[in-house]
């Protein structure tokens, strides 16, 4: 059923290896699915009914990736390999781990512990064996997201699968199943109680697949936004000025967040934030200082779930610069100092990113000729190296100290800022011999 010319060759000796030493093992979970599919598969998962120790002890290089859950990592020349001993998962207490792990030598009780249908599949390659004990390959002919067995309770077992199922729906653009649907909304407290790096993970995931509006939008209808990103549902209903808006506050930003490269984490999460604070910011049909406050927003947005302060500081600048105005009557003088507000030309292709998911989500008619405009103009002044930054000067602070005879301290900033200003405005003055004489006036 499946090519064989597409399992890897590394797959393909490890299970041969553990056939050889009288253990099953199949290829598993998504990468079947995706296989089935005809998608491009990430990991190729396989579980087995050898114990961990019992696969340690039959490849060189294995790393006990995930112990506790029977998970080691068989590494070798063509990738790394996921495998897992088959399980069958017990009495999940807190909602978010099984208290107790037991090992089974039985696949199909270990299909049963997995989330949906479409993830229980398994394959051997070598006997052409495919298990499908929940209807796994109607499902995926359906394009429908359904939980093993009773949804209510799979969901109460581990909070993070309703997240799962909200992502797996992006990823694959397929409906979640009634039920399952439902079941979401009933079990929202024991998602509540996931801890916000697993959150994180999956906001990531879902950021990364070609429409994550329909994650949101299923997260929005489930209840699960209002746990997870309230500050997104606000926009719901607020409308925007007709001769530009088509979407309210709340679809522009998801839809925003879908024009975005999908591969550019930043550019997406800007993308989705950067209208986050119209909602309070709004009188009539203005805005105003929405920028400003949306940055503000998305700090504590990111903060709250996880993100790094690396990302959180590209994301809530691009927010805060998002709302540039930008027409040929600039100066050049304007162009510079737009680049060094926003921090550099390495944050310009982002940004312009931003600006463009931004009027994709608006009205068909909106141009973007400017931005081509701008950037011709910004790589002419960047080709002419003019200074841009404090470090661009042909002075620096021992200059102004030893000019003005001081020590240490803000006035030296002070005034190699003001001479920056001055360069901006005439980039012909930044000779050394003219900022010395300049730092006189600041005496
Ligand atoms: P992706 O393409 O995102 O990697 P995946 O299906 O491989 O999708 P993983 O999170 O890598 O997803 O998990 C691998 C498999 O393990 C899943 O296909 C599923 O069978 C099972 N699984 C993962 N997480 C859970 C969970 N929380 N509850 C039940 N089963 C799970
Ligand atoms: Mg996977």
């Amino acid at each position: 059923m499946l090519n064989r010319q597409r399992f890897p060759k590394g797959g393909l000796e490890i299970i041969k290896q553990l056939n050889a030493s009288d253990h099953q093992a199949y290829l598993v979970g998504g990468c079947i699915r995706d296989l089935r599919l005809g998608l491009k598969v990430n990991e190729w998962d396989i579980a087995t009914s050898a114990h961990p120790e019992e696969v340690t002890k039959l490849f060189k290089k294995v790393v006990p990736t995930g112990i506790d859950y029977g998970t080691v990592t068989i590494l070798l020349k063509d990738g790394q390999y996921e495998v897992t001993t088959f399980r069958s998962d017990e009495n999940y207490l807190d909602g978010r781990h099984p208290d107790n792990v037991v090992f089974t030598t039985d696949i199909h009780q270990d299909l049963s512990r997995r989330d949906f249908t479409i993830n229980a599949l398994a394959y051997d390659p070598l006997t052409k064996e495919l298990v499908d004990d929940f209807e796994g390959q109607k499902d995926l002919k359906r394009k429908i997201i359904r939980a093993i067995g009773n949804p209510v309770e799979r969901f109460s077992e581990d909070g993070l699968r309703s997240i799962r199922a909200c992502r797996f729906a992006a990823k694959l653009n397929f409906k979640i199943e009634p039920n399952t649907l439902a079941a979401i909304t009933k079990t929202i407290n024991v998602t509540k109680k996931i801890a916000r790096e697993r959150v994180h993970d999956e906001l990531v995931k879902i950021l990364a697949t070609d429409k994550p509006s329909i994650a949101f939008e299923l997260m929005r209808k489930s209840g699960l936004l209002t746990l997870i990103l309230p500050e997104l549902e606000k926009g719901c209903g607020i409308k925007q000025p007709p001769n530009f808006h088509k979407f309210d506050v709340y679809w522009h930003n998801l839809k925003a967040c879908d024009a975005a490269p999908k591969g550019n984490l930043i550019v997406r999460l800007a993308a989705l934030l950067h209208d986050i604070s119209k909602p309070a910011c709004k009188k009539d049909y203005t805005f105003y200082g929405h920028d400003q406050a949306g940055a503000k927003s998305a700090e504590t947005i990111l903060k709250r779930l996880k993100f790094s302060n690396a990302d959180i500081k590209k994301t809530t600048n691009l927010i805060a610069q998002h709302m540039f105005n930008y027409t040929s009557g600039w100066t050049d003088a304007a162009v510079r100092r737009f680049i060094r507000r926003i921090g550099g030309v390495e944050n310009i292709a982002d940004l312009f990113a931003v600006r463009l998911a931004d009027t994709k989500a608006m009205k068909s008619k909106i141009g973007t000729k400017y931005l081509q405009e701008l950037k011709k103009r910004i790589n002419k002044i960047v080709r002419a190296e003019n200074a841009l930054h404090v470090r661009d000067l042909k002075v620096d602070g021992q200059d102004v100290m030893l000019t003005l005879k001081i020590s240490a301290g803000p006035k030296v900033g002070e005034v190699l800022n003001a001479l920056l200003e001055k360069v901006l405005d005439d980039p012909q003055l930044n000779e050394r011999k003219t900022l010395l004489e300049l730092i006189k006036s600041y005496a």
